[in-house]
């Protein structure tokens, strides 16, 4: 049988400054994998907190060898549920496994793979922290995921895709920057949330296309802004895929030049899932795009590995609390917490904090009140064509 096994977010349990925790939980979570598998079994690493294990000899008699199988992903499943401990402080995580068993006819590697990823999502989008066998009936999963690639393509021909802008504001609520946010009108299913396609594009590839187009966007709109007026700043959307492509930066000139759009304006919002491989490549990188005046922001800041000392050798500007943390303030204790070291870290590093999925004035004067500079959310405002936003700022 084949595990397709993907760690759900680390979250610290007690508080956190300056520690390196990625490369060290991973080993963690690689030491219990191996405690758990028996010799003749195997375990690679997809990327970031994937893993594919590899049971062999299970037994030839399908439901002896499912049986089996189940045991083996439960005692993982239950092995990453205890604590782990880095220099003293304490994650907890919980995984996703999808399996598939052994092969059948015609079947090549990738298809096993690929049907032990598809359970892998089922395992996710059913709650996370379980197990779920490949059946037959998914494989409509696997065609409707190559059917959106498909017409995700055909979107970004036939104009259904948008970019919107929602404000980012200060204190006051006067906005000081937008962060463009992509839309997807398609003709049948009507609006597709990114949150849904974005990750389909990453996986495809098609990512880099799509990443190409929304880079061009940015530009435009940040010279549709500047010429109605508005001197603001512009964040984008970069994915970890989009970001390692080898000519990612002389993209980023050529766009620049072609649109005479200025760079200094421009903020590249990117996750911690960048972090994770090649650190040294990617600061390198950063640094790149940061001498022609691009800023970056860490986004989603939280739910990914919590590596605050990366931050410190980061070119940053910016970082991004994740809504999740920001949704329960200021009446849970925890989130609370959470959200007031992040600022007091972000101020001692000197970094901009953008508090994002800000829905009620509680959540802002909480926040306001913390130190945050900034906000964005639809306590000030929705995401909108940018046609309209500035439609809305002049009224
Ligand atoms: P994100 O970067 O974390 O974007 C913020 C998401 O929070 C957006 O979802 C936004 O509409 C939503 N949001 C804003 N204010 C609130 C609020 O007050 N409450 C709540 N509950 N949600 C709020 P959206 O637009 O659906 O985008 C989802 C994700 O898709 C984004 O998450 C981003 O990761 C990705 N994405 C969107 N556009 C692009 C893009 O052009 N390129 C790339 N690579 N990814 C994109
Ligand atoms: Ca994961
Ligand atoms: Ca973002
Ligand atoms: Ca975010």
């Amino acid at each position: 049988a084949v595990l397709y096994i993907d760690l759900d977010n680390f979250k610290l349990i007690n508080d956190a400054r300056g520690h390196v925790v990625g490369d060290a939980l991973l080993k963690q979570v690689t030491q219990r994998l191996l405690h758990t598998l028996r010799e003749v079994d195997t375990v690679a690493r997809i990327s970031g907190d994937e893993f594919v294990v590899l049971l062999a000899n299970l037994s030839d008699e399908v439901r002896t060898g499912a049986h089996m199988a189940l045991h083996v992903a439960e005692k993982i499943r239950l092995a990453m549920m205890q604590l782990f401990e880095v220099d003293g402080l304490q994650y907890s995580s919980t995984c996703s496994t999808g399996v598939t068993l052994l092969p059948r006819e015609n079947q090549t590697a990738d298809d096993i793979l690929r049907e032990a990823d598809t359970a892998m999502y089922r395992a996710k989008s059913g709650g996370r922290n379980q197990v779920v066998f490949f059946e037959t009936g998914m494989q409509s999963e696997i065609e409707l995921r190559l059917t959106m690639e498909r017409e995700l393509s055909q979107a970004m021909d036939g104009g259904q895709l948008q970019m919107y802008i929602q404000s980012q504001v200060d204190r006051l609520g006067t906005p000081v920057g937008g962060e463009l946010l992509m839309r997807w009108h398609h003709p049948q299913r009507g609006p597709i949330s990114p949150a849904i396609f974005i990750p389909v594009a990453e996986e495809s590839g098609m990512i880099i296309r799509l990443g190409d187009w929304v880079l061009r966007q940015g530009c435009l709109a940040l010279n549709q802004l500047a010429g109605a007026g508005f001197l603001l700043s512009l964040s984008v959307n970069v994915s970890p895929r989009q970001f390692r492509q080898p000519d990612f930066v002389d993209k980023v000139r050529l766009v620049l030049a072609e649109t005479r759009a200025d760079p200094h304006h421009l903020i590249f919002e990117v996750t911690e899932g960048l972090l994770i491989d090649n650190l040294h490549d990617t600061i390198a990188r950063m640094r790149e795009l940061a001498t022609l005046g691009i800023r970056f922001s860490i986004d989603d800041f939280g739910t990914g590995y919590s590596s605050f000392s990366y931050l410190k050798k980061l070119p940053l500007y910016e970082l991004k609390i994740d809504k999740s943390f920001v949704q329960d303030t200021p009446g849970d204790k925890n989130d609370t917490a959470i959200v007031q070291s992040m600022l007091s870290m972000a101020e001692h590093l000197g970094l901009r904090v953008v508090a994002e999925g800000v829905e009620t004035r509680d959540q802002a004067d909480f926040l306001i009140a913390n130190g945050c500079s900034c906000m964005q959310g639809y306590l000030f405002g929705r995401p909108m064509p940018l046609d309209a936003w500035i439609d809305l700022q002049r009224k």
